[in-house]
């Protein structure tokens, strides 16, 4: 994932305008706040323990080993949990883009599946093959563990599928880990986010339920990350905005979560958005040593060692005190 530019963005904000228009993005921020924090919350240790499961399994890039086992661990994960668990397995080519046609798997586990509310979570489990943020060029081909970058997203997904049987069933939620999220080149904005193109292509809203909104987690283990409003989510779906950082703030993490913009993302919730759904971006892009992304972004410092159990457990609380209130 990459920061846009203002060309960039005025054009994807005209792409994203006329994929919505009519659909309330705000309808959600209506709803009363409840006053306390849901009682089920997120164990920090456990949540550590699924961004090391992934790191173990080495870069999890398309057609290596690595992806394989992957795909293999998460689906068996969300089987454990009681997800009805499906798979979209297809070749495809983002149009606009010089990017050949390659084969995505997006994995999709279900909970409550038909239960009065519905959204949908995400997060892309690919890592990206290339360190190209090191200094040093002789890296620039190395893969990276991508710890940051690719698996927090996913324990905090991982995270919450655990904790599902204990939570109130009225919610269907519906986890979507992408693919082929991270080998874009920084000169083409669809070269990014393939998994995500994927499953926008083929969503077909007459044939399938839409969730209310949906919440992308990327980039979320950081030491002492600090998540400002990414600048997309803001303007297409502040609602669900004001939901989670709301959320936040009664969990008491306001100064984590401040209400400012961040950065403006080329990342999967725009293609989501694109689908007529509210999707935010909980991701970290401010940093206060960049200025934007983690100093370890794309770099061979994104390793366990530099994921933050406290950070995994406040995005993960947040997210289910969004959800279940
Ligand atoms: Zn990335």
């Amino acid at each position: 994932m990459k920061q846009l530019f203002l060309t960039t963005i005025l054009a994807a904000g005209a792409l994203i305008a006329s994929a919505c228009g009519g659909k309330s993005a705000g309808q959600t921020a209506a709803e009363p706040a409840a006053k306390e924090t849901a009682a089920v919350l997120t164990d920090a240790d456990s949540l550590y323990a699924r961004v090391a499961d992934q790191v173990a399994m080495g870069p999890r890039v398309p057609g290596t080993p690595g992806h394989e086992r992957f795909i293999d661990y998460i689906t068996r994960r969300l089987k454990a949990a009681g997800a009805d668990v499906s798979v979209q397995d297809t070749m495809f080519a983002p149009v606009g883009s010089d990017v050949k046609a390659q084969r995505v798997r997006n994995i999709t586990g279900r909970f409550n599946a038909g239960a009065p509310r519905h959204v949908l979570l995400l997060a892309h489990y690919d890592t990206r093959p290339w360190a190209d943020q090191e200094s040093d060029k002789a890296l620039h081909n190395t893969p990276i563990d991508g710890a940051n970058d690719g698996a927090s997203g996913v324990a905090v997904l991982l995270e919450i599928a655990r904790l599902m049987k204990q939570m109130p069933s009225d919610v269907e939620v519906e986890m979507l880990f992408v693919d082929a999220e991270d080998a874009g080149t920084y000169d083409d904005d669809f070269s990014w986010c393939i998994g995500s193109q994927a499953w926008a292509d083929a969503f077909d809203p007459t044939a399938r339920r839409v969730p209310e909104y949906a919440i992308l987690l990327d980039m979320v283990g950081g030491r002492n990350a600090v998540f400002p409003r990414e600048y997309f989510s803001e303007r297409y779906a502040r609602g669900v905005n004001n939901l989670v950082w709301e959320a936040a703030r009664r969990a008491g993490y306001g100064d984590r979560f401040p209400n400012e913009i961040g950065g403006a993302l080329n990342d999967d919730h725009i293609h989501i958005m694109r689908m007529g759904i509210p999707a935010i971006d909980i991701v970290e892009s401010a940093n206060s040593a960049t200025g934007s992304f983690n100093p370890t972004w794309h770099t061979l410092d994104d390793t366990i060692d530099n994921i933050d159990r406290a950070t995994l457990k406040m995005v993960g609380d947040v997210v289910i005190n969004t959800i279940f209130q």
